[in-house]
């Protein structure tokens, strides 16, 4: 199925990302976790692809499987900087072979030392797939600016291009702060992009992320997180517990707010996605006339 489908027959849509295990590990590590995902019924689950710059992705393998044996549509990332446009086109080919209809079509890292790409941005990438193939191309944004723009304004600019080539939608990047992401949702529809936009929301519940991921993200720190961090960053039980607790609070604001859905970072963690959702699934259900 198409997701643009999904956010025609439901008010707010509701997924989860995962990511491929490591080239040499067995990939049925993760069948655990999609087990336990396949019972919370996620709309879908988006897959990574190449982080840090690999061209061994197993996203297309990973897709497969979680199409096939758990029943869940998959939302195949790609990504373009990195690889030529043949490269490009087999891994797109990849997807079409075993049935995916949805792409998260991405620029990627700059990789120090690297040869360029024939793609620059992803809007390049988002024009070409939709030049050859029929499939929905969703795509990147950013509440709080892509760290390489000089501002908001000219993210949102080239944003616009992307969507006018043909994304369909847009997840976010993980934000904690609700103001500064609804506060940017009226940029961008002022900017006249329409597509519906999934809030990314990542449970902070690992003291390990905070200098990983987030990090990297460059993700502002509202005092609440940072006082909730310093508190409990040396019991791993109750930041567990104060980041689902944070999270759950992120969401039902902003479903407060009308968002046209959520998209939750889980780093594959199932534990995290189903207490989470057994807290907000009654709010989406109602919200989608589903109860
Ligand atoms: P673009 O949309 O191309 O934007 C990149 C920068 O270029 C921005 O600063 C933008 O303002 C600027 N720009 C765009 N168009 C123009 C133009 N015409 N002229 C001048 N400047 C322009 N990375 C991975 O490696 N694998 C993944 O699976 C992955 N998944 C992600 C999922 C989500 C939801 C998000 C938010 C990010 C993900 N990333 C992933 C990270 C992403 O690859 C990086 O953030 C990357 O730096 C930018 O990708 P993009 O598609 O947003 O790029």
């Amino acid at each position: 199925m198409k997701i643009s489908n999904l956010f025609q027959q439901k008010k707010v849509v509701y997924s989860f990302e995962i990511f491929p295990p490591k080239v040499n590990d067995d990939i049925s590590k993760i069948y655990d976790t999609l087990t336990q995902l396949k019972d919370i019924r996620p709309d879908y689950i988006s897959i990574t692809y190449s982080a840090g710059g690999s061209k061994n992705s197993r996203t297309a393998e990973l897709a497969k499987i979680v199409k096939d044996n758990y029943g869940i549509e998959p939302l195949a990332h790609l990504t373009c900087i990195n690889s030529t446009k043949q490269e490009v086109g087999k891994a797109l080919q990849d997807l079409v072979d075993i049935g995916v209809e949805n792409v998260l079509a991405l620029r990627g890292d700059r990789i120090e030392g690297q040869v360029r790409s024939d793609f620059a941005y992803a809007s390049e990438l988002v024009k070409y797939i939709k030049s050859v193939r029929d499939m929905d191309v969703a795509g990147a944004c950013y509440p709080e600016g892509h760290p390489e723009s000089a501002n908001i304004v000219e993210d949102i600019r080239h944003m616009k291009i992307k969507v006018d080539n043909g994304v369909s939608h847009l997840n976010s990047q993980l934000f904690f702060d609700n103001d500064d992401y609804l506060k940017y949702l009226d940029m961008v529809r002022l900017a006249g992009i329409d597509v519906p936009i999934q809030a990314g929301i990542m449970p902070l519940v690992k003291a390990s992320q905070l200098n990983g991921i987030v990090k990297m993200t460059g993700a502002k720190l509202p005092s609440k997180i940072s006082r909730m961090y310093n508190k409990f960053a040396d019991d791993p039980d109750s930041l567990m517990e104060a980041g689902i607790a944070y999270a759950t609070d992120q969401i039902v604001d902003l479903l407060s707010s009308g968002v046209d859905g959520i998209h939750l970072y889980i780093m594959n963690n199932a534990y995290v996605a189903r207490r989470i959702t057994q807290n907000v699934q009654p709010l989406i259900d109602k919200l989608n006339g589903a109860r």
